[in-house]
């Protein structure tokens, strides 16, 4: 049978996709045996692939796209300031875009955090963080503050800095030859607790160990650095209440500082702008990515206090500068469009859509979690992880040869939903935008793909 022009296109494309690019996160041998979904269009929630073909796009695009695709004042940002300047450097220069989502993000975020430094993912973010601290110690007469703490299970990014105070075996065992030393404290994680514990009788006993290293090793720590609520790459585990509030109060008891990292949980995501507020915690630094520019641009930031920037203040040959930038650092393009980012937030109203979308979404879950494979839901705000188990009662995992959350992705896509599951945990992370509609569509296709799937794992 002759092929159409646009399929012959496809397989032209998805040969030189196999031969050529090199895909983050994957197995390539695995990847070359499938037809690659190639992405050409968008419009709002949905994406639309190079034979025309839409879908619901479940996990906006890795986690960032806010206000749905090709959204109007976002694309007119980038096009206005296209007619004034694509980039500048800031090393030795300032711009108009950069001064003001500077002002912006200190106008929003939480209290204290009142300057900007600049960069490109969050990985980047973060290793900016850890250095800051760290330097930070050395020119407050500290130098033996030094070390970091982070959670079991913990994912800050990819950088090795980054990559040091993440804490998933399977992401970073290969690199700990050329790591540094953490301090670990176990993942408050209810559903696997790894002090065998169980709720409520476990009083938070992961957040006492918490304060126990805390207290124990204050003399060295330089900081403490946390995903605020969920732990997302780890399989989006749910904090419980009153963790994270617990973590800042020792951090500040014992002068500590505490870097919250919302390059996940940032714009939105958990139900406010910062997900730390929640807890009413207000961090010594921040790091933001992801939603920053609405799923447009690569941009970064790492927000801190007057204290901490207080630090490297001093003459030209105090050796204080922080020496760290990166080229596109501040990049006019992405500030540009991450202030019209912010400006949506308040013109559509969207933390007050995210609540009132909240219970659809909770609705459906809850069919979901009855599920004869679905062990365990576990949601905050936009953010939901559904865990598929082989056995409800054990809680016993898949076979990972079985590739289920993979399987699911697949059964998805063939009824035009994209989701990306981490293992056996199936993520839903919808634009913010995301219609009653679009939701029940992820929701109905997401539910039938487990069961799909699911069902054909049982009689196997
Ligand atoms: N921190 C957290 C909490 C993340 O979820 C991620 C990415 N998923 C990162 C850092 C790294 O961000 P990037 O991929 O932009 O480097």
């Amino acid at each position: 049978m002759s092929q159409t022009p646009s399929e012959e296109r496809h397989q032209r494309l998805a040969a030189l996709d196999r031969a050529h690019v090199w895909h983050p996160f994957t197995q390539q041998q695995g990847w070359d045996q499938e037809d690659p979904l190639i992405v050409e269009r968008s419009e709002g929630s949905f994406l639309i692939d190079d034979q025309g073909k839409r879908y619901l796009d479940g996990i906006s695009s890795l986690w960032v796209t806010v206000h749905g695709h090709r959204k109007r004042a976002l694309d007119e940002a980038i096009r206005a300031q296209l007619d004034k300047v694509a980039h500048s450097t800031l090393l030795g220069l300032a711009s108009v875009p950069s001064i003001e989502l500077a002002a912006e993000l200190a106008k929003r975020a939480p209290p204290g955090l009142t300057k900007v430094f600049y960069s490109d993912s969050g990985s980047t973010s973060v290793e900016i963080a850890l250095k800051i601290a760290f330097q930070f110690w050395r020119q407050s007469q500290r130098p033996e503050k030094k070390r970091f703490l982070a959670l079991g299970e913990a994912y800050h990014g990819d950088t090795l800095g980054s990559v040091s105070v993440g804490g998933m075996e399977l992401f970073h065992e290969i690199f700990r030859p050329l790591l540094f030393d953490v301090l670990r404290t176990p993942e408050p994680h209810c559903y696997r607790c790894p002090l065998g514990k169980s709720r409520p009788s476990c009083a938070l006993a992961c957040a006492a160990e918490a304060e126990r290293l805390i207290a124990a090793h204050a003399h060295e720590l330089a900081a403490v650095v946390v995903e605020p609520l969920m732990q997302g790459a780890a399989g989006m585990y749910a904090q419980p209440n009153g963790y994270l509030a617990r973590l800042a109060a020792a951090c500040k008891a014992h002068d500590v500082l505490l870097i919250v990292d919302e390059v996940a949980t940032g714009f939105g995501r958990t139900g406010t702008l910062f997900a730390c507020t929640q807890e009413g915690v207000a961090p010594d630094l921040m790091c933001v990515a992801k939603g920053l520019t609405g799923g447009y641009l690569p941009l970064a930031a790492t927000l801190v206090t007057d204290r901490v920037s207080d630090a490297f203040r001093g003459s030209h040959e105090s050796l204080r500068t922080f020496f760290h930038g990166h080229t596109y650092t501040g990049n006019p393009l992405a500030c540009a469009v991450a202030l019209a980012n912010l400006a949506l937030f308040d013109s559509e109203r969207t933390l007050e859509h995210v609540k009132a979308m909240e219970p659809q979404l909770a609705q459906g879950l809850a069919r979901i979690a009855e599920l004869s494979h679905v062990g365990d839901v576990r949601r905050r705000g936009f953010m939901v992880g559904i865990e598929l188990v082989a056995d409800r009662a054990t809680k016993g995992a898949y076979p990972s040869a079985l590739r289920m959350g993979h399987q699911v992705t697949l059964a998805a896509r063939r009824r035009g939903v994209i989701v990306r599951p981490l293992g056996d945990v199936v993520v839903l992370m919808p634009p913010l935008s995301i219609s009653a509609q679009e939701l029940a569509l992820l929701l109905d296709v997401v539910q039938a793909s487990i069961e799909e799937v699911t069902a054909v794992s049982r009689a196997a």
